[in-house]
């Protein structure tokens, strides 16, 4: 067996797109476990940018497996588009492609839902940011036992069916937050059978496949979808996303047992971000964060928003280690830290305050200077270092610091935005574990 999982350690948008492509190359299979087409990830094809929101990053790899397991929210006409994209640039030609019957599909009136309760939220109506993209909505229907799964779209009479009992809870809702005309769900229906029609040869027992691999020893990679302080449970809620984002998340999301379950890394910049709303103990002060977000290219991938941007929080990095059971720490962005004079890291909470046993916004950081690496020569070095020995030494001991107080081991560093500027420091797949 060798089985990595990947996941974010913070609030998303700690560099996952460009680490599990790296590792990637090194997989059979890729597999997706949770949320929807609210992740992104660009992928650079010779000179063309693409960007997949659903199928995992595998796909750039011919012939590695790219699996989009139960635990995840489908837009079928997302992936539609997706996938026809991808085949246009010459990949996913063979079979790479699979789709669990058990995962459930995000309907157009989710998407609708989702729009209409984020203009209510624009006058006061609901706490919780969202990227409009029917996610939210679609958990809901899962969890309400009134969801469409994949299985359903082709078997026209039963996704009718499926649809009214979902439609006769939306609805309501719907009308009360201004959609002008009731849902045609037959009109719907068709719509949604035809466009999906394509998907069937792909639809299969997704954790069937993934347990033969693990027991064939094949290199599977799990990969996690935002991160572990957005998970439904130990996020910072109620300002979370849906699903769990977190390692356990693969058991459910895919159906295998924790036996299955090999390394399992966390991904983490050398600061911190958050997007929308919630808690933020560690936001930097307004010139400091001002220079992390232009160092950085702290702007939403999809809005353009300015993201909140402070400094590494350890006791909450320690505190995701806890709740993914992290084996190893990927630390990227420290050539970002390189631009920034005077950074400082969190190394606890004031009162003993502890992550997980307070709600984060009531915590006060006790923030401690780093001794910093802003000069052009040690930048320089950051950029072109290729192994832990050629960093300068305060980044090594700013890795040492995190080390100590997460108590995992730093595996991966990336030092720039380029796949070349990553290695590792141990193998991400070992047999037997
Ligand atoms: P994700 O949302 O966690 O998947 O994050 P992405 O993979 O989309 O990464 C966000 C941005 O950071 C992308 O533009 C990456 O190219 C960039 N990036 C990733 N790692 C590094 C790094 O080590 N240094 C710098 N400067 N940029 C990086």
């Amino acid at each position: 067996m060798s089985t990595l999982v990947v996941t974010g350690a913070q609030w998303g948008d700690e560099g996952k797109g460009k680490v599990v492509d790296v590792l990637a190359a090194e997989a059979d299979m890729v597999v997706r476990f949770a949320g929807g087409n609210n992740a992104g990830h660009t992928l650079v094809l010779d000179d063309t940018k693409l960007v997949t929101h659903l199928v995992p990053s595998g796909c750039r790899y011919p012939g590695t497996g790219c699996l989009l397991a139960a635990g995840m929210v489908i837009d079928p006409f997302v992936l539609r588009e997706e996938v026809e994209t991808l085949r246009s640039h010459g990949l996913l030609q063979g079979d790479e492609l699979k789709v669990a019957y058990d995962a459930h599909v995000v309907m157009p009136y989710h998407r609708e839902l989702d729009g209409l309760r984020e203009e209510a939220r624009a006058r006061g109506r609901f706490p919780v940011g969202t990227t409009r993209r029917g996610i939210g909505p679609a958990y809901e229907s899962k969890v309400g036992r009134r969801g469409v799964r994949i299985r359903d779209l082709f078997d026209r009479d039963a996704l009718l069916a499926r649809m009214e009992a979902d439609l006769a809870v939306v609805e309501p809702e719907r009308r009360a937050l201004g959609a002008s005309a009731a849902v045609d769900a037959a009109a719907l229906a068709d719509e949604v059978a035809r466009a999906s029609a394509w998907l069937e040869p792909y639809a299969c027992d997704v954790g069937e496949l993934v347990d033969d691999a693990v027991k064939a020893g094949r290199n599977v990679l799990f990969e996690g979808a935002q991160g572990a302080l957005l998970d439904v449970d130990f996020g910072t809620y109620p300002f979370v996303t849906s699903s769990n984002t977190t390692a356990g998340g693969v058991c459910t999301g895919v159906g295998i047992g924790p036996g299955a379950i090999g390394e399992v890394w966390g991904i983490t910049k050398a600061y911190t971000t958050r997007v929308g709303r919630g808690p933020f103990p560690t936001r930097a002060e307004p010139d400091a964060e001002a220079r992390i977000r232009e160092a950085g290219g702290e702007y939403g991938a999809t809005t353009g928003r300015p993201r909140d941007c402070g400094w590494l929080d350890l006791p909450a990095l320690r505190y995701a280690a806890r709740i993914n059971g992290y084996t190893g720490l990927c630390v990227t962005k420290i050539d970002v830290l390189a631009r920034i004079p005077a950074p400082k890291v969190c190394v606890a909470y004031e009162d003993g305050a502890r992550p997980g046993t307070v709600p984060f916004s009531q915590v006060r950081p006790v923030l401690a200077d780093l001794e910093g690496w802003d000069a052009p020569d040690l930048a320089d070095r950051v950029a072109a270092a290729r192994s832990i020995e050629s960093l300068p030494a305060p980044v090594r001991a700013y890795l040492d610091r995190i080390e100590e107080a997460v108590a995992v081991p730093v595996v991966l560093v990336s030092t720039g935005a380029d796949r070349a500027q990553t290695f590792r420091l141990r193998d991400p797949f070992v047999e037997g574990r």
